[in-house]
């Protein structure tokens, strides 16, 4: 049996990546991988080599 899903989520969102230099979630959909702030970052961009896809459950009608 898998964990309950909540009812407050409408909405998954596909393409989320681990990062390997801040152990962050980041998006994947975007022409670059947006600013990493780990220094061991040799591009100061986020790094996902090996990371699993992560499909993140959402809910877009709360927002702030
Ligand atoms: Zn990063």
């Amino acid at each position: 049996m898998g964990a309950p899903i909540p009812n407050e989520v409408t909405a998954y969102q596909n393409n989320w990546r681990f990062c390997d230099f801040c152990y962050s979630l980041w998006w994947n959909g975007n022409p670059d991988n947006g600013a990493c702030p780990s220094p061991r970052s040799p591009d100061h961009q986020h790094h996902g080599q090996g990371s699993w896809n992560f499909i993140l459950p959402a809910n877009p009608a709360e927002h702030i």
